[in-house]
C-alpha cells in the first residue's frame, strides 16, 4: 500500500496540532461534529432539490460510540461523503475555509512574534485537530452516488493512506485511537460518557440533527410477585440518548435563552474569544417571514480592514443552511456585523447563485439595516461606553460608509458618528452638539489635526474658543472627506476654522477690516511677492487674536488634506495640493513692525514676510522644505 504526503501546507497544520500545547484540546469533538453536521446539511439541501437523493438515507443523524479496549472514539454521520477525489483533496490537503485561514492568521502571527497558541481558540481548525487528541485517524466514507466506499488512514507523522473499503449507507466515520494518558493530559476521558455528553452539550448543542449515543443506563427489575422484604434488584440496560437539545438558538423564544448562552454560541461559532458587543434579534412576521440573531463583535476581528475580510450572514432555509456568507444582506457600512438569518419564505428550489438575486433577500436586507442602526442608536444613548468602545473599533468603517457611493448612506450614517468636542473634552454626536448650540451661533465648526492637543493649541481656534461656541476636533484622515460629503447637519453647514470666512464679525469689525486693508493694500501685495508662488494669497486675518499669523487653504483641498493625500502610496498629484492662504493680525504688534519694516528698509521687510510664513508653517504642522534658510533669517535678526 502506497503512503501518500501530506502537502507541505497541511503537515504544518498537523505538526501544530501534534505538538500543540493548547489547553483546549476538547474542541476537536466541536470541529468534527461541524463536518458531519455540514456533509448532512448538504446531503439534506440536495433531497430537497433533487429527486434521486430523496431516500437516500432514512436518518440524519450522528453517533458516537467508544471502544475502551481499544481506546476507540468513533463518530460516525449519515451526511454526503467523500468520492476518492475529495478524500484525497479535503484531508490531505489545506483547502477548505476554516483550516485554510486559520493557517494564514498562523503565519502572521509567526511573522509577527505574536502568541500562536492564543489563535487556535478563535478559529475552526477543522480536521486535522483530531490529531490533537489521537495517535491514530481512521475515515471510512461513502459518497452519495458511489457504491465504493474508501479508508483513509493516518498517523499524523507525515501522510496517509487510502484503501478501498466496505461500508453500508453514504456517510462518514471516523475513528480515533486515543493517545496515551499523560500527566497533564487524560486522554482516556474521551472515552466516558459523562464527559461528551457535556462536550456535546457545550459545544454544539444547538447543531440541528441529533447526536446520539449508547448510553447504559439501570432500572429495578420488575418482579411478578414483590416481596416488601426483598431488597430492590437493578439491572443494567443500554438506551439511545440524543445529546443536543437540536433546536437551533434563533429559534427559541428571548425568555429561554439567555445573555450568556448568546454569547457562547457567538463565541462558538464565529470562533471570538470574546464576548459580542450588542446582540440583536429579530423575529419578523409579514411580507416575509423570518428570524434573525445578529452580532456586533467587541472588536475588528484580524484583517478587517483588508480586502480578504468577507462579509455576510449565514444565510438558513427553513433550518437549512443555504450560503455560508451571504454578503447581499448585509451593507458595506455594516460589514462588521455577524449572524444568521433563517427564513421559511426563501424558496429552495433555485439555484444558490440565483439566490442572491432574490427580492425577497432585498427586503431583509433593508430591514436588517434599519434594525442594525436603530439598536447601535439605542447603544449610544443608554450604554454610552459600550458605544464608545465600539466606534472605537469601527467608527472607521461608518465614516468609509459615508464617504463611499457618493454619500448615498450618509443619511443612515450621520446619527451614529462620534467627534471630539473642544468643551465637553469627550466624543459628542452632532445630534449633541446641535442641540446645544448658540443661539447666535451660524456653524458648526470644526478643526483638522493630528491630535485633541495639537488643534488646541492652533490660534485660529482662538476666535470660536473666545466666543464660547464649541468646536469639533477631527483627527482621522477620513474626518474632512466625511464633512464634505454630509455639508449639513440639521440644516447647519460645517465651518472649519481654517477658512477665511467664520462668520464671527460684527458690522462694526467688519468695516474696520475693510479700512485696514484699504491701507494696507500695498504691503500685502509686497509681501505676496516675496513669498511669490509658495503661497496663493495674502490677506489680514478676521479671526486670529493674539497670534501674528496662520495658514489657510483657498481650495476644496485643506492642509490637512494635503498631508493626507501626500502620505498616500505614490504621494499626492499636482492638484492635490492646498492653496495656501498667508494670514497676517493686523492688531498684533509683529504686524506693526513689518508696516514700519516695508516704509524704511524693503529688504528687511522681505526677510519679515519670509520668516513669518515659515511660522505659519510650522503651527500649521507642515515641516519646512528649507529649515536652515528659516534659522539663519531667525539668527540674522538676533545679531
Ligand atoms: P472546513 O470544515 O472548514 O472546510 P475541515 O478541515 O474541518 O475544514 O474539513 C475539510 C473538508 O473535509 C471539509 O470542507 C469537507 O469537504 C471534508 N469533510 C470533513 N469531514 C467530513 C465529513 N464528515 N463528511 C464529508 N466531508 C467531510
Ligand atoms: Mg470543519
Amino acid at each position: 500500500m502506497e503512503k501518500k504526503l501530506f502537502q507541505a501546507e497541511s503537515k504544518r497544520l498537523l505538526d501544530l496540532m501534534i505538538h500543540s500545547i493548547y489547553t483546549h484540546k476538547e474542541i476537536f469533538l466541536r470541529e468534527l461534529i461541524s463536518n458531519g453536521s455540514d456533509a448532512m446539511d448538504k446531503l439534506h439541501y440536495l433531497s430537497l432539490t433533487d429527486e434521486t437523493a430523496r431516500g437516500v438515507v432514512d436518518k440524519f443523524q450522528m453517533k458516537l460510540t467508544v471502544d475502551p479496549e481499544k481506546r476507540e472514539l468513533i463518530l460516525s454521520d449519515t451526511g454526503i461523503g467523500m468520492t476518492l477525489e475529495e478524500l484525497e483533496a479535503n484531508l490531505g490537503t489545506i483547502a477548505k475555509s476554516g483550516s485554510l485561514q486559520f493557517k494564514e492568521e498562523m503565519t502572521k502571527a509567526e511573522n509577527h512574534e505574536q502568541d500562536t497558541v492564543d489563535i487556535i481558540g478563535q478559529f475552526g481548525v477543522g480536521f486535522y485537530s483530531a490529531f490533537m487528541v489521537s495517535k491514530k485517524v481512521t475515515v471510512i466514507t461513502k459518497a452519495y452516488n458511489s457504491d465504493q466506499a474508501y479508508c483513509w488512514e493516518s498517523e499524523g507523522a507525515d501522510g496517509y493512506t487510502i484503501t478501498p473499503c466496505e461500508k453500508d449507507g453514504v456517510g462518514t466515520t471516523i475513528i480515533m485511537t486515543l493517545l496515551d494518558d499523560t500527566e497533564e493530559e487524560k486522554y482516556s476521558e474521551y472515552l466516558e460518557t459523562y464527559k461528551l455528553k457535556s462536550l456535546v452539550k457545550k459545544y454544539s448543542d444547538y447543531v440541528r440533527y441529533p447526536i446520539v449515543m449508547d448510553v447504559e443506563k439501570s432500572r429495578p427489575i420488575e418482579k411478578e410477585e414483590a416481596d416488601e422484604n426483598e431488597e430492590i434488584e437493578y439491572e443494567t440496560y443500554v438506551e439511545e440518548e440524543t445529546l443536543n437539545s437540536m433546536i437551533p438558538i434563533w429559534q427559541r423564544s428571548r425568555s429561554e435563552v439567555s445573555d450568556e448562552d448568546c454569547n457562547q454560541y457567538y463565541k462558538e461559532k464565529f470562533y471570538d474569544h470574546e464576548d459580542p458587543i450588542l446582540t440583536l434579534r429579530v423575529n419578523a412576521e409579514g411580507a416575509i417571514t423570518y428570524k434573525a440573531m445578529l452580532f456586533i463583535p467587541s472588536h475588528t476581528p484580524y484583517g478587517y480592514y483588508t480586502k480578504e475580510f468577507e462579509k455576510g450572514l449565514q444565510l438558513y432555509s427553513s433550518g437549512v443552511m443555504i450560503m455560508d456568507k451571504c454578503a447581499d444582506l448585509l451593507p458595506e457600512h455594516f460589514r462588521f456585523v455577524k449572524g444568521i438569518v433563517d427564513s421559511q419564505d426563501l424558496s429552495l428550489n433555485i439555484s444558490r447563485e440565483l439566490l442572491q438575486h432574490d427580492r425577497q433577500l432585498k427586503v431583509i436586507a433593508s430591514n436588517i439595516e434599519k434594525k442594525i442602526k436603530s439598536e447601535l442608536q439605542k447603544l449610544m444613548k443608554n450604554h454610552r461606553e459600550k458605544y464608545e468602545q465600539f466606534f472605537g473599533q469601527f467608527g472607521l468603517q461608518l465614516k468609509y460608509g459615508v464617504v463611499s457611493d457618493f454619500g448615498m448612506h450618509k443619511e443612515t450614517l450621520q446619527d451614529l458618528l462620534l467627534f471630539h468636542s473642544s468643551t465637553e473634552n469627550k466624543l459628542v454626536s452632532l445630534k449633541e452638539y446641535v442641540e446645544r448650540m448658540k443661539e447666535d451661533q451660524p456653524y458648526i465648526y470644526y478643526a483638522c489635526g493630528e491630535s485633541v492637543k495639537k488643534i488646541d493649541q492652533l490660534p485660529q481656534t482662538e476666535p470660536v474658543r473666545e466666543k464660547g461656541y464649541e468646536m469639533l476636533y477631527l483627527v482621522d484622515d477620513i474626518d474632512e472627506f466625511v464633512f464634505q460629503t454630509l455639508m449639513k447637519y440639521a440644516d447647519k453647514e460645517f465651518k472649519s476654522i481654517n477658512g477665511d470666512d467664520l462668520g464671527l464679525e460684527s458690522d462694526a469689525d467688519k468695516k474696520q477690516m475693510e479700512e485696514q486693508i484699504e491701507e494696507n493694500k500695498d504691503l500685502l501685495t509686497f509681501v505676496k511677492e516675496a513669498l511669490k508662488d509658495s503661497v496663493h494669497r495674502v490677506i489680514l486675518s478676521k479671526k486670529l487674536k493674539s497670534h501674528p499669523v496662520c495658514l489657510s487653504s483657498d481650495s476644496p483641498i485643506s492642509l490637512e488634506m494635503e498631508k493626507y493625500f501626500k502620505a498616500m502610496p505614490g504621494g499626492a498629484t499636482p492638484d492635490m495640493k492646498a492653496e495656501r492662504v498667508l494670514e497676517l493680525n493686523p492688531n498684533h504688534a509683529v504686524f506693526t513692525a513689518l508696516q514700519d519694516a516695508y516704509k524704511n528698509d524693503q529688504e528687511k521687510a522681505k526677510k519679515y514676510a519670509e520668516i513669518l510664513y515659515y511660522q505659519a508653517l510650522l503651527i500649521a504642522d507642515i515641516s519646512l522644505e528649507d529649515p536652515a534658510r528659516y534659522t539663519d533669517l531667525v539668527c540674522e535678526l538676533m545679531k
